[in-house]
């Protein structure tokens, strides 16, 4: 199979969109934005052996790629439309292949999302570029750099979960629940859509509650109370860890891709999902309490799993 069969096989599925003028098979594609919208613009990669481990089924390494970037587009509150794929494999077998585009159009097809071009190319481990081209009406866009004092601090879902996952299926036990939260993290698009023009200021969770928050409070030039106990964790998580654990994870592990937010609670009183888990406040720096003590997370080993 020689790389032109490669892609009109696996990856060349344009179909009707108003915007897209020419899709895959010239050498670029050819868009036409909506001139009353803004884009914004993501890309992740995705490298064997350092973002997921080598036995991964190549669906579950695309889904993937596609959810991280689907990720960022919603803590910006964007609507996905377009992606393109950078491809490096070791070798081009048909089996793999297979799978990896279904993995790829489930996810991309649940959000309206249309593959419009890419590069395929040989390497020594499989790594996956996916960019993805998004819309937001102008000025929109949420930004980490808007945190008010006085805002609440919310999280989406449930957090933990996904370094949880990968910790079992690292020790041979994939537990169904959590393995899928690390394999096949869910973006939340919907809730980024609906929080436009209600929060103040927005960050996806990728590497750790706490750190992400402080990204986002760093960026706002402001402080923050994190109530630890108010923190949401899945009967899953608790049904497999003990207490620790399950904050260590909740706090610090990575991959969850839930949102973390800030709004005043009076305009996001009617949006489901969210967990309000703190507050923002003028003195720099995130202080985190539980039970109304204040706790030193750099100093408890909590990051032992990380
Ligand atoms: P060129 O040599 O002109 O760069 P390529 O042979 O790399 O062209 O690509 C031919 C067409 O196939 C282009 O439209 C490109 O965007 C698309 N393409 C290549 N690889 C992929 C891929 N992995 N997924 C989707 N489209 C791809
Ligand atoms: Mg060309």
């Amino acid at each position: 199979m020689d790389e032109f069969e490669l892609i009109r096989r696996f990856f060349s599925r344009n179909r009707a969109d108003a915007g897209l003028i020419i899709g895959i098979g010239d050498d670029g594609a050819v868009i036409a934005p909506d001139s009353a919208l803004q884009q914004i613009h993501v890309i992740d990669t995705l490298v064997e052996g350092v973002h997921f481990p080598a036995d991964t089924s190549p669906a579950d390494i695309a889904y993937r790629a596609v959810a991280v970037n689907l990720s960022d587009v919603a803590a910006m509150g964007g609507r996905p439309r377009w992606m393109t794929l950078a491809l490096t494999l070791s070798d081009a077998n048909e089996a793999w292949l297979e799978s990896f585009s279904r993995g790829l159009f489930e996810i991309a097809d649940a959000h309206d999302v249309q593959l419009i071009g890419g590069d395929t190319t040989r390497g020594p481990v499989v790594t996956v570029t996916v960019t993805l081209t998004a819309e937001i009406e102008p000025g929109g866009a949420l930004l980490r750099s808007r945190a008010r004092v006085g805002d609440a601090i919310f999280v989406t879902g449930t957090v933990g979960d996904a370094a949880a996952g990968l910790e079992l299926l690292q020790r041979g036990d994939s537990d169904q629940v959590l393995a899928q939260r690390f394999l096949r993290p869910t973006p939340r698009v919907a809730l980024g859509r609906q929080l436009v023009g209600k929060a103040n200021a927005a960050i996806d969770i990728s590497d750790g509650l706490v750190g992400d928050l402080q990204k986002l409070l760093v960026a706002s030039g402001v402080g923050g109370v994190l109530e630890i106990d108010a923190v949401p964790i899945s009967d899953a998580l608790q049904a497999r860890f003990s207490t620790e654990e399950q904050e260590c994870f909740a706090l610090t592990g990575g991959d969850d891709y839930e949102l973390c937010f800030t709004a005043n609670p009076v305009e996001v009183a009617g949006i489901k999902g969210i967990t309000r888990i703190g507050t923002v406040t003028t003195e720099t720096g995130l202080v985190c309490r539980r039970d109304g003590e204040i706790v030193d997370i750099a100093d408890s080993g909590y990051r032992h799993f990380s």
